[in-house]
């Protein structure tokens, strides 16, 4: 349809001005405990970039919540006629009730509830891939969501998570991956589960260690690839460390005892994908 800068309209919508509302209470728990999003398999996003890229990519939504400032918004309209017509409940709501919502002062205009996705390791297909990332228990939030959205910066294929990791779909989470959530798959496995993965993995398997031989420039990185990264505290454990065929490490001189694992990944994945990246 083409755009006209005029508002579309949504239909039914429920207004909403209540802080002890149930649907309000269910997203304010969605945002502060993992518990209620593993529960319900929802999670919370906030803003209208978000909202559009969810859609675009075909996530089931279940809520979005318009403020004031939304009403006017031809996007945000457009937004949310798409959300209504795949069966989300569309709520109109006060800046206060936004900023309950997710205990911000100044909240986005648009907070939407999606559907989480997230792939097992059978599902994951490494003969269809450039590169997938491995992280080792990471714990950041931030680091997290910076890391799949540089993921989908270099045209990498995904993230797994193995073992123990922070959650993906927590708001921190999702804010630093700036939607690239949407479009980057994440998968969930054990660490036996992985290493039985990366020893039969098809192209390079390299793990980043501080105890690593080779430069991370040398190796001449085969695709589907695999980069491995260590847990912030810890590094990589010894035996995930042993199931990756090289271990690379990039220089530092100074006094740092090392790179943040966002950071590290970021100049790795560089340089994996470096002949596929021209502007
Ligand atoms: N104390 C931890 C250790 O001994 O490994 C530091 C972990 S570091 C903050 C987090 C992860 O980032 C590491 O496990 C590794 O994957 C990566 N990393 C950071 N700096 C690196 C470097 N100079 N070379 C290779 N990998 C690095």
């Amino acid at each position: 349809m083409p755009h006209t800068g005029k508002p579309q309209r949504i239909g039914a919508v429920k207004q909403i001005t209540s802080h002890s509302n149930p649907i309000v209470k269910e997203i304010k728990g969605l945002v502060a405990q993992r518990k209620h999003r593993s529960q319900s398999g929802l999670f919370v996003a906030e803003g209208l970039k978000l909202a559009t890229d969810a859609l675009a990519a075909g996530w089931g939504v279940r809520y979005l919540a318009l403020g004031p400032d939304a009403r006017d918004n031809p996007v945000a309209q457009k937004a949310a006629v798409t959300a209504k017509a795949r069966g989300a409940l569309i709520l109109e709501v006060s800046t206060a009730v936004l900023s309950a919502m997710t205990r911000k002062d100044n909240p986005q205009m648009v907070v939407g509830v999606y559907e989480q996705k997230i792939l097992a390791v059978d599902d994951v297909n490494a003969n269809d891939a450039t590169t997938w990332v491995a992280l080792d228990r990471v714990r950041d939030p931030g680091n997290l969501g910076t890391i799949i959205r540089t993921v989908d910066a270099v045209g990498g294929t995904g993230v797994m998570l193995v073992g123990d990791c922070t959650d993906p779909f927590a708001v921190e989470a999702v804010r630093a991956t700036m939607g690239s959530l949407f479009h980057v798959p994440l998968a969930r496995m054990s660490k036996d589960e992985f290493k039985r993965l990366a020893k039969k993995w098809p192209g390079s398997v390299a793990a980043t260690h501080l105890k690593g031989s080779v430069d991370y420039r040398a190796p001449d990185y085969s695709e589907p690839a695999l980069l491995v990264m260590g847990n912030e505290q810890k590094g990589l454990e010894d035996d995930v460390a042993e199931a990756c065929s090289t271990l690379i490490r990039i220089p530092q001189v100074g006094e740092a005892d090392s790179l943040n694992l966002a950071v590290a990944t970021g100049i790795a994945l560089y340089e994996i994908r470096r002949k596929h990246l021209e502007l």
